[in-house]
């Protein structure tokens, strides 16, 4: 590539608020066809929203609650700050957590009031050895909405569910369209739950998901589909995106995103909407058919 059409084509890129790190990120980009996408805050707005709380047979729902958003404000997940202010929309005045843990892609857990109460998803009642919840059947058709289902436990036992809707950005149904015109083959690639991850993978027409990964798992799906001579681009926007991004032939971060995300990634989409993938693929294509 000449210095001067990759300048031309970086320019071009950046007044779009595409910015291209390096020719190098360019020449590769023209040459991948499998996009993995993050769900949370990439194909979503990624400001999550309180819209459920269930409690089981015995327990009150503002109680459930409370014990969520209490051992929530330690934590600085999307999904922490949705339920915290979910409950101090609701009024209710929250205690001070202690022993406070992050499990990674699984929850939170801490004590309460004394008591041992722990926030999270299938993998963590699993881990903590507890019974499922009566309200999965309810949990599912939450899930089926796209909503994330989370759930609270309080000594030894499942007191509740929260759940909380994050919308698909308004840009990501018309980009993935164009995208999947362009030739990628599209993955959805996330920490929630398969049933979460199918219902928003099939509003969008994505081709494949890969739900309940932990966040190492994102690299080393990169890692095998490169392996079966795959070029590949990872598209994402958090802290736990950061090594896949590295991974991936090209790493595309959402500028809305953590800064480790950015540094991470040879293309940054300023706006945080993919429809800058639309074009950069455009750009890459230009440039590289003037050189050849
Ligand atoms: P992603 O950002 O790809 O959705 P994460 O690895 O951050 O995935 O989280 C995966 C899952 O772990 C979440 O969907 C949720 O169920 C659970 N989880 C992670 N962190 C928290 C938290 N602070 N509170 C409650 N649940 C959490
Ligand atoms: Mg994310």
């Amino acid at each position: 590539a000449t210095p001067m059409s990759i300048m031309t084509a970086t320019g071009r890129g950046a007044q779009t608020g595409v910015l291209i790190k390096n020719a190098e990120a360019l020449e590769r980009f023209e040459k991948v066809d499998t996009l993995i996408v993050d769900k949370t805050g990439t194909l979503t707005v990624g400001k999550p929203r309180l819209v459920a709380v269930l409690p089981e047979d015995g327990h009150e729902e503002t109680e459930v609650l409370r014990l969520a958003a209490t051992l929530e404000r330690g934590s600085e997940h999307p999904l922490a700050e949705a339920i915290v202010a979910g409950a101090e929309e609701r009024g209710i005045k929250l205690a001070e957590a202690t022993d406070f843990d992050a499990v990674t892609g699984k929850g939170v857990k801490g004590t309460v009031d004394g008591k041992a109460v722990a926030l999270g998803n299938l993998k963590l009642v699993e881990d903590l050895g507890l019974q499922a919840s009566a309200l999965t059947d309810k949990a599912n058709a939450r899930r089926d909405e796209g909503e994330t289902v989370m759930f609270v436990m309080l000594e030894g036992a499942v007191a509740g569910l929260v759940s909380v809707a994050d919308p698909v950005k308004e840009t990501t149904p018309e980009a993935l369209k164009a995208l999947h015109e362009l030739g990628f083959r599209i993955i959805m690639a996330t920490g929630d739950n398969e049933r979460t991850a199918k219902a928003v993978a099939a509003k969008l027409g994505i081709d494949e998901i890969r739900a309940d990964v932990l966040p190492e798992d994102k690299a080393r799906i990169i890692k095998e589909l490169q392996g079966e001579g795959r070029k590949v681009a990872m598209a994402g926007d958090g802290v736990n995106d950061a090594p896949a991004l590295a991974q991936a032939d090209v790493g595309i971060a959402m500028g809305t995103g953590a800064d480790v995300a950015i540094e991470s990634a040879g293309i940054t989409l300023v706006k945080g909407n993919l429809d800058g993938i639309v074009r950069a693929r455009r750009l890459a294509h230009a440039t590289m058919r003037n050189i050849r």
